[in-house]
C-alpha cells in the first residue's frame, strides 16, 4: 500500500500542472500525518486482513491508506480507536437519524428484550409501526417490512413485474438503490439481472425517447427523488412529475426509493412536491438504528403479497418482523421524530450548507456542498450539478484534502463527501462545522481548485 492516492495529474498547462502537483503534495502530506495519528486504526485493519477480502465487509466503509475503527458513540459524537473524539457529520450514511442511543431508543429496545426476542409468529408491533408508516405517506396504502433498503427495492421491482407482467425497468445514472442495484460507474457489477434502461437523471426528454423507444414496455420506473449516494443531486419538480406522468402513460409503476429522502419532511420528498408514486421503498433510520426496510404502496399491487391468495407473491425473511427494529423504529417515529423536530434538523442542515458553500466562495475555492436539507454531499465544483456527468472532470484529490483536513479539525463525514445531520446535531455543532471548514480552506487554500 502506497501512501499516495492518486497519482495522476490531469493538466497540460504548466501553472495548472504545479498546482495539481501542490495539491497531490498537500494530499500525500494529510495522509501521513493521518497515518501516524491513527496507529490503533491501523493495527486493527491489519487485523481485519486476515479475515475479511480487504479488511472489509461493507464496500462503502473502505478507505485508503486504511479507514479509521470507530469505538464508541455518543448523541452526534463518535471516538476512534485512537482516542479522537469525532463530530459525527455523517450518521451513519442518514440511518443514524436518532444519533447514537438516544434515551428513548435504547428504553424501546431494552423493554422489548425483556418481552423476548424471535417470538416465531405475528406481533403487535409490526402492526403498530406499519400504522405509524402509513399514517406519513399518504402513498403507501399497504407496505411490507424487509431487512434492508437494498432487499425494499429488490420486492417493490419483484411487485411491479409481477403487477405488469412486463420486465424491463428505467434507471438513471448515477442511482443507488442497493448493493445489487448499483448504477454509478463501478467497472464489475454484482448487480441482479433486470432488463434495464439506463437514462441521464433530471433529463425526461431522455427518459420519454427512451420509454417510446420501440420494443420497450416497462414494468416501472425507479427513482430516487434525490440522487443519494450519487452526491445529493436533487431530482428538478419537473423530471420527477414528468416521470409519474410518463409512468402512468406507459402502463409502468413508478417507485420512488426514498431510503435516504425520506427524511426532508414527515411525509418524505414526495409530500413535498406532491407526487403519488405506485410504491415507495423506505429503509435506515425507520429502524431507530437497526436493520429495517420496507415497501408499499397501492393497496391493489400490494395485495398480491396475501398470503390468502392462490396467486400470493411470497416474500419470506426470517426477520423481516424482527422485535427489535419495530422496537426502536416505533419509538423513533413516536417519541423523537416530530414534525417540528424534522423541519429543525432540515433548516439546521440548510444553514449548515448555506454556509459552508458562503464560506468556499468568498475564498474563492471551488467546493461547494449540494443536497436538501439534513442531506448533503461535497463537490469539487462551483456549481451545483443536475446529474453526477456534470461533475466528470472535478478533482476528486480535492475532497480527499477537505475530509482528511476536517477529521484533523475533529470533524468525520464520509470519503465521498457525505454529510447527514442527526437529530442531536444542534446549532452549536453546525457553528463548529462550519468554523472547521473555514479553518480547513484557510490552511488549504492555495491548493484547492479556484472557482472561476
Ligand atoms: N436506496 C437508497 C436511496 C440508498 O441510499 C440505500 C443505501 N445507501 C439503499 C437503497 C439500500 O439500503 P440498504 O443499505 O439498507 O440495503
Amino acid at each position: 500500500m502506497t501512501d499516495t492516492l492518486a497519482t495522476d495529474i490531469p493538466a497540460t498547462d504548466p501553472t495548472a500542472r504545479s498546482a495539481a502537483a501542490d495539491l497531490q503534495a498537500a494530499l500525500d502530506a494529510a495522509v501521513a500525518r493521518y497515518r501516524a495519528a491513527h496507529p490503533a486504526s491501523a493495527r486493527q485493519f491489519e487485523a481485519a486482513e486476515q479475515v475479511l477480502p480487504g479488511g472489509n465487509t461493507r464496500s462503502v466503509l473502505f478507505q485508503q491508506p486504511f479507514p479509521p475503527t470507530m469505538v464508541r458513540g455518543q448523541g452526534c459524537w463518535l471516538w476512534d480507536a485512537d482516542g479522537h473524539r469525532l463530530l459525527d457529520g455523517l450518521g451513519e450514511f442518514t440511518a443514524g437519524l436518532y444519533g447514537h442511543s438516544a434515551a428513548p431508543i435504547r428504553q424501546a429496545i431494552v423493554d422489548a428484550l425483556d418481552g423476548g426476542l424471535s417470538l416465531s409468529s405475528h406481533t403487535r408491533r409490526e402492526v403498530e409501526l406499519a400504522r405509524e408508516i402509513t399514517r406519513r405517506f399518504a402513498s403507501m396504502e399497504l407496505l411490507r417490512f424487509t431487512n434492508s433498503g437494498t432487499e425494499a427495492n429488490l420486492l417493490a421491482l419483484a411487485a411491479a413485474v409481477a403487477h405488469t407482467g412486463r420486465h424491463q425497468v428505467m434507471v438513471f445514472d448515477g442511482a443507488y438503490h442497493g448493493g445489487v442495484l448499483a448504477f454509478g460507474n463501478a467497472a464489475a457489477s454484482v448487480n441482479v439481472p433486470h432488463d434495464w434502461v439506463r437514462v441521464p437523471y433530471n433529463d425526461l426528454a431522455a427518459a420519454t425517447d427512451a420509454a417510446h423507444r420501440p420494443g420497450t414496455e416497462l414494468a416501472a420506473i425507479l427513482v430516487e427523488p434525490m440522487l443519494g449516494s450519487g452526491g445529493c443531486v436533487p431530482g428538478t419538480a419537473a423530471f420527477l412529475h414528468g416521470l409519474q406522468a410518463l409512468a402512468r402513460e406507459q402502463g409502468a409503476l413508478l417507485i420512488l426509493d426514498e431510503v435516504m429522502t425520506s427524511r426532508l419532511s414527515p411525509g418524505g420528498r414526495q409530500a413535498q412536491l406532491g407526487l403519488q408514486p405506485d410504491l415507495t421503498t423506505l429503509g435506515k433510520y425507520f429502524g431507530g438504528g437497526l436493520s429495517f426496510g420496507a415497501f408499499g404502496g397501492r393497496r391493489d399491487v400490494m395485495q398480491r403479497f396475501d398470503p390468502r391468495r392462490p396467486d400470493a407473491l411470497a416474500h419470506a425473511g426470517t426477520f423481516n418482523n424482527n422485535v427489535l427494529s419495530m422496537a426502536a423504529g416505533l419509538a423513533g417515529l413516536r417519541e423523537l421524530w416530530t414534525p417540528e423536530a424534522c423541519a429543525a434538523l432540515n433548516a439546521r442542515g440548510e444553514r449548515l450548507r448555506d454556509t459552508c458553500n458562503d464560506l468556499a466562495r468568498r475564498r474563492g475555492v471551488a467546493l461547494m456542498f449540494s443536497g436538501l436539507g439534513s442531506l448533503m454531499n461535497l463537490h469539487a465544483t462551483s456549481q451545483a450539478p443536475l446529474r453526477p456527468s456534470d461533475l466528470a472532470g472535478t478533482d476528486a484529490r480535492a475532497k480527499d484534502l477537505l475530509f482528511f483536513a476536517l477529521l484533523e479539525r475533529g470533524v468525520y463525514i464520509a470519503r465521498r463527501g457525505l454529510v447527514a445531520l442527526s437529530l442531536p446535531f444542534g446549532d452549536a455543532e453546525v457553528d463548529q462545522f462550519c468554523a472547521a471548514f473555514d479553518d480547513a480552506l484557510a490552511a488549504h487554500q492555495d491548493v484547492l481548485p479556484r472557482s472561476a
